[in-house]
């Protein structure tokens, strides 16, 4: 086994995310807005997606430099085809003890059997509201909230971990904070906000849409007795709460309000395999195309090694209405999460 690498900062690379896809059957207003995101707005075809050997061999060479978490993701990674057989190379890796994907979850009563069975262990669940007038508009394609259960409750069923994750946008669904809480503590799952974040330089974000950590807690507090749990591990990003006489678990995703870049240990590569090592930037190393051109898998890796090694992002620690407005940035649906 390498030494594992780390970067400028001393951070060492142990996760890896990986987009197979930049296309989705959601609009959500926070990522894709649809005006953006029409019909006629040009996704990669599949061929020009990193295939499944390729992605084997790039999280196989992280892997070799210390990653030791894998997330598949997307746009939605249930749309790319025989998924499952992606998660059934990854877990042969040597080195990778945890698989996760982040679904929007309405394809999960379709394939949950088959990616636990592959070697799939949890999955993350995006779910912005409990109730389907809010969620409907937030989606962008009137979905109800239905299918999502639906997918959740497969995911369960199948022996997968869940947790939920839900994006609060002031004046948007805020109203929505205690019902989730409300509803997944009954349900005994974890269920995190996130902070809504300017990603990209589509979603108009500002400052004042963003609803807080410190506000959400404020708000959880009105309904529930929920007190603070130790970090778990390094670079763990979601400040977590249990609600007391339970062992179920709330948290939040501060990036904006209470920002975790000195401990960051989070590669991306995007679907048509350009590796970023900030979700805030405009510049990806095109692996792609060094894998397509014969490069041999040292390379691959050496080229993964020095460009971690050279990190220097610290995006959200110097956040300000200024940098929000960058244009160039990538997009969520683009990187993944
Ligand atoms: N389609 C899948 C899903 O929604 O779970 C995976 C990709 S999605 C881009 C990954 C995560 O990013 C989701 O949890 C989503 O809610 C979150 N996300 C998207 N845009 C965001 C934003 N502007 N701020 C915070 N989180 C965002
Ligand atoms: Fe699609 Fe996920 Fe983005 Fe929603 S958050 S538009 S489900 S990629
Ligand atoms: Fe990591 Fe960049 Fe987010 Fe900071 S802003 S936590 S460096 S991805």
């Amino acid at each position: 086994m390498m030494k594992p690498i780390r970067d400028q900062y001393e951070r060492p690379l142990r996760d890896i995310r990986i987009s197979v896809t930049d296309q989705c059957n959601f609009r959500c207003s926070y990522c894709m807005p649809a005006e953006v995101f029409g019909k006629d707005y040009a996704f990669l075809p599949e061929e020009e997606c990193l295939t499944f050997e390729e992605i084997y061999q790039v999280v196989s060479a992280a892997a070799e430099l210390g990653a030791e978490k894998v997330r598949i993701t997307g746009g939605e990674p249930l749309l790319r085809k025989n998924l499952s057989e992606l998660i059934e190379k990854l877990a042969t890796i040597k080195g990778i003890r945890d698989i996760a994907l982040t679904t929007n979850a309405v394809l999960l009563t379709k394939y949950a059997r088959d990616l636990k069975a592959a070697g799939l262990q949890r999955v993350n669940v995006s779910l912005d509201a409990i109730e389907d007038d809010v969620f409907k508009k937030m989606n962008g394609r009137s979905v109800g909230v239905r299918p999502v259960l639906r997918g959740i409750d497969a995911a369960r069923e199948a022996g997968l971990g869940v947790k939920i994750n839900m994006v609060v946008k002031k004046g948007v669904n805020d109203g929505q904070i205690l019902p989730m809480a409300t509803y997944f503590k009954d349900e005994g799952l974890t269920l995190r906000f996130i902070e809504f974040m300017d990603v990209g330089s589509t979603n108009g974000w500002n400052f004042d849409s963003v609803v807080t950590k410190k506000e959400i807690i404020q708000m959880l507090d009105t309904e529930f007795d929920v007190y603070p749990v130790e970090e778990m591990y390094y670079g763990e990003v979601a400040s977590r709460y249990q609600y007391s006489g339970t062992k179920t678990e709330v948290g939040v995703i501060s990036s904006v309000s209470e920002s975790f870049c000195s401990t960051c240990t989070r590669a991306r590569v995007s679907a048509e395999g350009r590796l970023f090592t900030c979700l805030f930037a405009t510049e990806g190393y095109d692996l792609k195309s060094l894998l397509r051109n014969s490069a041999s898998y040292e390379e691959a890796r050496e080229a993964i090694a020095s460009i971690w090694r050279r990190r220097t992002n610290r995006y959200s620690d110097e956040r300000t209405e200024e940098t929000a407005k960058q244009r160039g940035k990538i997009e969520m649906s683009y990187i993944g999460g």
